[in-house]
């Protein structure tokens, strides 16, 4: 028996970690914080259950250490360590929260805590220092006691003054917390422009943790201010009134704070948050809860990882049910085929969801769905939304229930598929497979390649389905062949014509040679004269050794080795392709 839950708990351990790995080293939310958080519930129970087997680098005990990656950057340590904040979804844990302050504190039932509630921002934490009044560094969390140091990138950022306002006594040392965030409305026009975008705390993240994070960027962050790490002279023994006094030196607080004098005003605050909710311009999870008076703070003291005065209050995300109708397969520029489940379409937390990813085979047979099953859809904040259960209880009479058959061929050319990991890739040739064809097309005209605006998704569709695009030659050709609404037809001609002088790093990204990303690209572009040194690549390949890996090396060199390819790069030189070097 023990042995099976050392197993289950040292399974939980390692998933956690990955987990924690993907949030904090890649900036990815492989599960939304509902389901981390379950995780973690259920690690604590058991260790408590069984507190033989709680070791000291349980996650429940040890914060994730960051500091062993990204050595290249510059780190901080904390003046305070920023801890992590004891999580809930339960109002009954709220007022137990309260029982034990009281009990901690050994303060009468009858009497009252004070306590300020803050909604929680979906946003990255920073860590701001003050210098008489000068803003001398600001840092990620990172791991709670060292982050990344960002001060760079800070200056221009909203809310955040490079200097306090000239007021009296402004202390020598402050160190001032808050979350930077996009507003909901500035993540939807991010959303827009970049499909991609699914997440706007990853968006956040990936802006501040930037090298040099673009001036047009800076302008969609935000800062607010929820409290202070550390001062060395501030004469107030209010949560709430040093944070009154912050907004005096010239930083922003969130309108909706509010003081509640007893747990009762707490719980009324959580429940009207709904009216609430609707007025605010970010993306939240929960209310915060912390207990308003310094002196009580620091007699609560910390535990291993959370401070003791304070708790909060998370929503549970919302969840709909609907029902899988069928099942479709996109295809890659690259062969991957992705299975993606069509929906019923419903609304959840304002926004339409028509189709879900369902990743690949493996993870059909592991949810074990099947086309005509009801689903639980759940969607937390700007997250991807994911299927959290099937209803198996509602397939007795459903008449419309089939299996998921697993493919054997490509769905699109029906070629033989080869099978790696789970993952189905459709072996035929780009020209051969007009689904493969679509995504390729749709790769060489993005902005990071040909840039051909106008030509979207829809049209591609549609000119591959009808033999009008076979290859990219074809999308110069489009002038004599198209047959649409004039204005548009005449601007997709104007940006096709303006194309044909591309940029090198833009011409090799566009070439589709595999895992070449855009800062690939670039790397390779600085190594070689011109496209047609490039070309000769197995001869001058020493060139890139110390740019790229020998992965890449190869698949370049595959690249190069086939003749089609080379025929296409001279083709679209012979059609007017002009490269800048
Ligand atoms: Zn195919």
């Amino acid at each position: 028996m023990k042995n099976t839950i050392y197993k289950k708990i040292n399974l939980l351990k390692k998933k956690i970690r990955k987990l924690e790995y993907n949030y904090y080293i890649n900036n990815k939310s492989i599960v939304s914080d509902y389901n981390y958080d379950l995780l973690i519930n259920k690690l604590i129970n058991l260790e408590n259950k069984y507190p033989k087997l709680c070791t000291n680098n349980s996650p429940t005990k040890k914060i994730y250490d960051t500091t062993f990656f990204n050595k290249k950057k510059i780190k901080n340590y904390h003046i305070k360590p920023m801890l992590s904040i004891k999580n809930t979804y339960c109002i009954k844990d709220i007022i137990n929260f309260d029982k034990n302050i009281h009990r901690k504190l050994n303060i009468n039932n009858n009497l009252n805590i004070t306590y300020c509630c803050e909604v929680k921002i979906d946003g990255i934490a920073l860590s701001i220092v003050y210098k008489n009044g000068k803003l001398i560094k600001a840092t990620t969390r990172g791991n709670g006691l060292i982050g990344e140091d960002v001060t760079k990138n800070i200056s221009g950022i909203n809310n955040i003054p490079l200097l306090f306002n000239n007021i009296k006594h402004i202390p020598n040392i402050i160190e001032i917390r808050g979350e930077i965030y996009i507003s909901n409305i500035d993540f939807n026009k991010l959303k827009l422009k970049n499909k991609k975008i699914c997440n706007s705390r990853n968006l956040v993240s990936g802006f501040i943790r930037k090298h040099n994070i673009e001036e047009e960027n800076k302008k969609y962050l935000n800062f607010i201010n929820y409290g202070i790490g550390y001062t060395d002279n501030i004469n107030t023994d209010s949560h709430y009134c040093i944070l009154k006094y912050n907004e005096k030196l010239g930083l922003k607080i969130d309108i909706n704070n509010k003081l509640c004098n007893s747990i009762k005003d707490v719980i009324n605050y959580i429940n009207s948050f709904n009216i609430i909710k609707k007025n605010i311009e970010y993306q939240t999870d929960g209310i915060v809860i912390k207990v308003n008076s310094i002196k009580l703070q620091n007699i609560l003291g910390v535990s291993y990882k959370y401070p003791n005065w304070l708790i909060s209050y998370k929503f549970t995300p919302e969840k709909k049910i609907t029902k899988l109708i069928d099942i479709i397969y996109e295809i890659s520029k690259n062969g991957i085929i992705t299975p993606i489940g069509i929906l019923l379409p419903i609304i959840i937390d304002g926004s339409k969801i028509k189709k879900i990813s369902l990743f690949n085979i493996n993870y059909i047979k592991k949810i074990d769905i099947m086309i005509g099953d009801y689903v639980y859809i759940k969607k937390s904040g700007n997250v991807i939304p994911n299927i959290e259960s099937v209803l198996i209880e509602k397939r007795k009479n459903n008449l419309e229930l089939k299996k998921v058959e697993i493919i054997k061929n490509c769905p699109s050319c029906k070629n033989n598929i080869e099978s790696i990991n789970n993952t189905f890739k459709c072996i035929s040739d780009v020209y051969e497979c007009k689904s493969k064809l679509k995504s390729y097309i749709f790769h060489f005209v993005s902005k990071n390649s040909f840039s051909i605006y106008g030509l979207g998704k829809r049209l591609i569709e549609l000119f591959v389905n009808e033999n009008i695009i076979n290859d990219e030659i074809d999308i110069f050709n489009l002038h004599n062949k198209i047959n649409i609404n004039n204005k548009l037809k005449k601007n997709i001609i104007e940006s096709i014509n303006k194309s044909k002088n591309i940029v090198f790093y833009k011409f090799i990204y566009s070439l589709n040679i595999k895992n070449i990303g855009i800062q690939t690209a670039i790397n390779i572009s600085k190594k070689y004269k011109s496209i047609y040194e490039l070309i000769e690549f197995e001869n001058n390949k020493d060139f890139l050794l110390k740019v790229v890996n020998k992965k890449t090396i190869n698949n370049i060199l595959t690249f190069f080795k086939n003749s089609k390819n080379i025929e296409k790069i001279k083709k679209l030189i012979k059609i007017g392709i002009n490269i800048i070097y």
